[in-house]
């Protein structure tokens, strides 16, 4: 049995027992981990309170060789996130920032870009930037660290510019100029939101967020970055159809 200690988020928590919880959370240096958490469901647990979706944390877990689930020993909270999550909105997103990192980020492996990436967004979030922003700031770094969707710069196809505006051909991952894309059916996008997505890959979330963003521009890039997350899928992440399903 080995022992490890990092700092880490809170990504999932659910029910393992009468007595136990399920716990997954993203660490630093060991990619996600998914762990069950002893008589985390009593009254007086030692884990009160510190199981709240991107919380900040500090844990402590043995794993053991063989064992689906790490066992945690202890959690220390660093940094709550109750700000964004005093409100069915804020819950909501919390749940969909969580859940794209469970689909995208590889198991047990380390992967400290992405946890930085969560790291800045929640401090953004806790800091009042528009959610919105955040949600579709998030989504199209996930994708470009999962390999796809890369920056819009030129057309891969024929390396024409795409600074006027694009095509998402039906079921691809990139972005092609109109005249590849032409015919095909695909979902057309405009200059601003290929501007938008090459500002979302230049500058920081805290440096965006000081600027107004129009919610139609940000509602088109969120159509394209679900095309592109559903085709390379090939479903719908649970925590996003809740969110439409209840935010309308
Ligand atoms: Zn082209």
């Amino acid at each position: 049995m080995r022992l490890y200690s990092d700092e880490a988020f809170i990504l999932e928590v659910g029910d393992l027992s009468d007595a136990d919880r399920f716990v997954a959370f993203m660490t630093r240096e060991r990619g996600t981990q998914r762990g069950a958490a002893s008589g985390a469901k009593r009254r007086f647990s030692r884990y009160a309170g510190q199981f709240q979706p991107l919380a900040k944390v500090k844990v402590t877990w043995a794993e053991k060789e063989g064992r689906e689930l790490v066992r945690l020993r202890s959690v220390e909270l660093l940094r709550p996130a109750q700000k964004l999550l005093e409100d069915l909105e804020g819950i909501l997103l919390a749940c969909y920032l969580a859940e794209l990192v469970l689909v995208f980020a590889p198991d047990s492996e380390e992967n400290e870009v992405i946890f930085r990436l969560l790291d800045s967004t929640v401090v953004s979030l806790l800091a009042g930037a528009d959610r919105n922003l955040a949600g579709r700031y998030f989504e199209v770094w996930m994708l470009r660290l999962a390999g796809i969707f890369p920056i819009p710069r030129e057309c891969p196809e024929c390396g024409g510019s795409l600074e006027a505006g694009a095509v998402l051909p039906p079921s691809a991952d990139h972005l092609v100029c109109g005249r590849c894309g032409s015919g095909a059916g695909g979902m057309k996008v405009d200059s601003g939101v290929i501007d938008l997505l090459i500002k979302i890959h230049r500058t920081s979330l805290a440096e965006l967020a000081l600027i107004e963003h129009d919610p139609n521009q940000l509602a088109r890039l969120e159509r394209l970055a679900g095309a592109v997350r559903r085709a390379f899928l090939q479903h719908e992440l649970k925590s996003y159809e809740v969110m439409q399903r209840t935010l309308g």
